[in-house]
């Protein structure tokens, strides 16, 4: 072969252009103690685009279908979330964390690790929990503890700035951006699409998700790259509280919105868990999912090709 053909064929090696397969991540965003009605209710136009790109899931279940004893509070959800396992796993079933067995079940980020150890993570939290508790094997770590609606609309943003400048200028593999505002509006004011403090807190989200968005967007390397973003939440609410919700549907019955080039566009019409998230978000990483994992998730809104 002249040598010419082979420096040109290593060149398309090299660079990957002959690749087809572009590079897979995942930002999973968590919004606090939202309301999908109140979604519906705001101006979200960014939610609508990823919406709009994606699969929408709505009436996503924060309750087991076999017997646990979670409460419909922020500890078991974001445990839910983030473990991809029920309480009767990760044995987190209240916000006193007493009984938590994140070694046995860990972060979802601990199996991306196992799985693909040179994938980089990054964390962004402003409830202490998440950090202090639940997170492990995260490469970035932005954390803050905020106490009352204005500390967290304040530190919302401060994060979402963070999340969106790693973005741009750093090469993470998985995303995990936590914003707080929302449910702390919802315990001020209520937990309503009628309530006007609580549709602008949404809509204040529904920015920081497009400062986000628009950061993937801009990355020098986006041509190469397959996004999946995730959005959900770890329980709705009533009135100003969400505990001890687990008849009340407006607590217990939420959303999933799985976007990107990924995805299947358009509604899930099969029931969806909280503990599909992490499933979703491993599967779409060329991730499998091993059976010691005891993962309660399946991944959802994928292309039957990347599945
Ligand atoms: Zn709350």
């Amino acid at each position: 072969m002249p040598l010419r053909m082979l420096a040109v064929i290593l060149m398309g090696v090299a660079t990957n252009s002959w690749s087809a397969e572009p590079v897979k991540k995942v930002l999973f965003i968590g919004l606090d103690g939202t309301r999908w009605d109140a979604i519906e209710a705001a101006k979200t136009p960014n939610i609508d685009a990823l919406i709009a790109k994606g699969a929408l899931s709505v009436g996503t279940e924060i309750i087991a279908p076999r017997e646990t004893k979670g409460d419909t509070v922020s500890g078991p959800g974001w445990s839910n979330l983030l473990c991809g396992v029920w309480p009767d796993k990760h044995g987190t079933i209240d916000n006193s964390f007493k009984g938590m067995n994140y070694a046995a079940y860990p972060h979802f980020f601990a199996r991306i690790k196992e799985a693909k150890p040179q994938l980089l993570t990054a964390s962004y939290s402003d409830w202490g929990p998440i950090q202090s508790k639940i997170l492990s094997h995260a490469d970035e770590v932005v954390a803050e503890d905020a106490h009352g609606a204005a500390a967290y609309v304040d530190a919302d943003a401060r994060l979402a700035k963070a999340c969106a400048t790693h973005l741009r200028e750093k090469n993470p593999d998985a995303v995990m951006l936590y914003l707080g505002q929302d449910d702390e509006t919802g315990h001020a004011k209520g937990f309503h699409p009628k309530v006007p403090e609580y549709i602008a807190a949404i809509e204040r989200v529904d920015g920081l998700i497009g400062e986000v968005v628009a950061a993937i967007q801009a990355r020098p390397t986006i041509a190469a790259e397959d996004w999946l973003i995730l959005v959900a939440t770890d329980h709705g609410g009533a009135g100003t509280n969400h505990g001890g919700g687990r008849q009340n549907p407006d607590i217990r019955r939420t959303f999933l919105i799985v976007s990107g080039p990924s995805t299947v566009q358009g509604k899930v019409e099969e029931q969806t868990y909280q503990v599909d998230v992490v499933a979703t978000a491993l599967t779409h990483l060329g991730i499998a999912l091993k059976p010691e994992w005891k993962l309660d998730g399946r991944a959802v809104g994928l292309k039957p090709a990347a599945k």
